[in-house]
């Protein structure tokens, strides 16, 4: 038996984001029609929360791919030569249970997750939707602006970030990957100040994002805190908004962009409009009237990084990229 491995820049190479959308898109739908197991995901904190390890299981019957994504969270890595964000996608067939690959995490994680806000952002942004604001200049500010350029006609990009200088270099690097003009702002209100989509994906753990600046009809992708004891948005701009999520289990057990808002009595369960899969399968409607504000909330769903790790197994096979293993007993 042989088994695939795949590094981080062969991931790049063969997981394009333009590709992912779709593939995202078809992964919820599965997962919507009740053809997929996503169980709530284990988070081992490490001493002092300095650190976490998240194991994150799936399965889909379409495509045919089992797995787990295990994924450590280190947030003192941000600057150094160390992602934040490491790990591994160990990909399974469905038949026998045996092992196809292993594949690098971190990309496959910065690719879905702002894929996965593609897909939210075409549903839920009015479709002139054209000024975007980004908050937080790390792996997903940048992952998330490629996407935003692929899914409106994006003719305005602000940038924020705790740290400034990131900030400059976000503007300097991105804008000339991307031939755009980007505004490094001075703050988070300047930033999303009459914008038409916010995307906030920082590691703060308190709110960075308040309801008092959200201009009508914007639509945001709330994505940097993925579990319950942070949040980046506060209460209001919840409370103002129509709620849709990527799972809505998942939701009411980590995000506590969410949680905090219901502990505080503001809002309740019903507040959760639905999936994005149900939108996409005409379950459910999205957005309903241009003034309306919507809120995508992204927890990160390991049939995601299934779907992902499954469409790299067969490009690589097809393009012979990757390195096989011998696995044999
Ligand atoms: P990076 O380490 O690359 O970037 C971290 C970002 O957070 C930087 O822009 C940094 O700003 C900012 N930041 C750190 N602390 C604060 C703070 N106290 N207030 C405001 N901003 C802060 O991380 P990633 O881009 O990989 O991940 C960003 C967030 O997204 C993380 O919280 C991560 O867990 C989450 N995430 C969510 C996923 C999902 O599926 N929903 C998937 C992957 C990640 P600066 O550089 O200016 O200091």
């Amino acid at each position: 038996m042989k088994v695939l491995v795949v590094n981080p820049a062969e991931v790049r190479q063969l997981l394009l984001m333009n590709e992912c959308i779709p593939i995202m898109e078809q992964a919820l739908m599965n997962l919507g029609r009740g053809e997929g197991i996503n169980p709530l995901r284990p988070v081992m904190f490490l001493p002092e929360k300095v650190g976490a390890l998240g194991m994150m299981p799936a399965y889909l019957g379409e495509p045919p791919a089992m797995g787990a994504k295990i994924v450590s969270v280190m947030p003192k890595n941000y600057g150094t030569k160390y992602d934040s964000h490491q790990g591994v996608v160990l990909l399974f067939e469905n038949e026998h249970g045996s092992l196809l690959a292993m594949v690098d995490a971190s990309e496959i994680t910065a690719i879905r997750t702002a894929a996965v806000s593609a897909v939210a952002t075409r549903l839920l942004a009015r479709p002139d939707a054209s000024d975007l604001a980004i908050i937080g200049s790390g792996v997903q500010g940048a992952s998330h602006l490629e996407a935003m350029l692929l899914a409106r006609p994006i003719d305005r990009i602000r940038i924020w970030s705790k740290t400034g200088s990131n900030s400059q270099l976000f503007s300097e690097r991105e804008g000339a990957k991307f031939t755009r003009h980007i505004e490094v702002m001075p703050s988070v209100e300047a930033t999303v100040d009459g914008a038409d989509i916010i995307c906030t994906t920082t590691m703060a753990p308190q709110p960075i994002l308040m309801g008092d600046w959200l201009a009508p009809g914007v639509h945001i992708n709330a994505v940097g805190s993925s579990i319950k004891s942070t949040r980046e948005l506060d209460t209001a701009a919840v409370v103002k908004s129509r709620l849709f999520v990527d799972r809505r289990e998942s939701t009411l057990n980590e995000a506590g962009d969410f949680l905090f808002p219901k502990a505080e009595g503001a809002i309740n369960d019903d507040h959760i409009q639905g999936e994005l899969g149900e939108i996409l399968l005409g379950q459910i409607e999205g957005r309903k009237t241009v003034e309306e504000i919507t809120l995508f909330k992204s927890l990160g769903l390991g049939v995601e990084d299934i779907a992902s790790a499954f469409h790299i197994y067969e490009k690589a096979q097809q393009s012979g990229t990757g390195t096989w293993i011998d696995w044999s007993s």
